[in-house]
């Protein structure tokens, strides 16, 4: 996949693919990732790419010409990619938009500063929007490298393990199960013994109803939309066995 950033700061961009899994991904040729500086397509003599809003109001907002000439170079080094705006008010990225976009062979992501961008570009220039959440960061360039990381780890042979991602929270619609490695007993506190047994299916099973608890715990919403296999159900009603036991035994006192 080729990524391109356009940005104000792309030596922050820069620092993050020069590190950890981004930098194999690039090293093996997974992606290919470039930042393009903004400013370098300001034809000013003081390279200027922001101005005073019109109908006045505080802050200031990035000047058309300079993005424009940044996304159609952009454009030209990558035909096919969506041209995706960094934005607050844009479609809420997630696990489901990081696999779409996991599959596209070119992006083309555009990090705003200010107050944002002028809303002409959104005429022919910017054909997408994603936020990374609701808050409002001070520039794109964090929410860029989201983007990439989540949809970098996804592409087939970056990550070591074949089924990493696959495992991973809201790859299936659930959170993932807690880990545990060496020592067996950390601080008093012991690695659960059906994974310390070396039993596949049994400690498979235990991961999951972790996976189902922790979920119905931290994100009830995710299980709501969720179609339960018989496994899943057979797990939550032995939940509800338990319970009803409980319940029972508090009546009876
Ligand atoms: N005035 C804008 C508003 O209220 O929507 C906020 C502009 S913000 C200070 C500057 C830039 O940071 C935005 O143009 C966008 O590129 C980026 N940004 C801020 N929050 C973001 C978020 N939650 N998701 C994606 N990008 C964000």
């Amino acid at each position: 996949m080729q990524i391109l950033v356009l940005t104000l700061f792309p030596e922050m961009v820069d620092a993050f693919w020069s590190h950890g899994i981004m930098r194999k991904a690039v090293e093996q040729g997974s992606i290919t990732a470039a930042a393009l500086n903004i400013r370098d397509f300001a034809t000013d003599r003081h390279q200027v790419t922001d101005d005073r809003p019109y109908g006045g109001g505080s802050g200031m907002v990035m000047k058309p010409e300079p993005l424009a000439a940044a996304i159609r170079t952009a454009r030209a080094r990558a035909p096919a990619a969506p041209v995706i705006l960094m934005a607050p008010q844009g479609r809420m990225f997630c696990q489901t938009v990081a696999r779409e976009m996991a599959a596209l062979p070119e992006i083309i992501l555009v990090c705003g500063r200010y107050e944002g961008v002028d809303d002409r570009l959104y005429r022919d220039l910017i054909t997408d929007e994603l936020s990374i959440g609701d808050y409002v960061l001070t520039g794109g360039e964090v929410a860029a490298m989201a983007v990439i990381d989540a949809v970098t780890r996804l592409i087939p042979g970056v990550l070591g393990g074949a089924d990493s991602a696959e495992r991973d929270s809201f790859s299936n619609g659930l959170l993932e199960h807690p880990h545990y490695t060496r020592p067996p007993v950390f601080e008093g506190a012991e690695v659960p013994e059906v994974l310390l047994a070396g039993h596949h299916r049994n400690s498979e099973r235990w991961r999951l109803a972790a996976s189902l608890m922790r979920t119905f715990v931290n994100r009830p919403d995710l299980l709501r939309q969720r179609v339960l296999t018989d496994e899943e159900i057979d797990i939550m009603r032995s939940w509800q066995d338990d319970l009803s036991r409980l319940l029972d035994k508090a009546k009876s006192y």
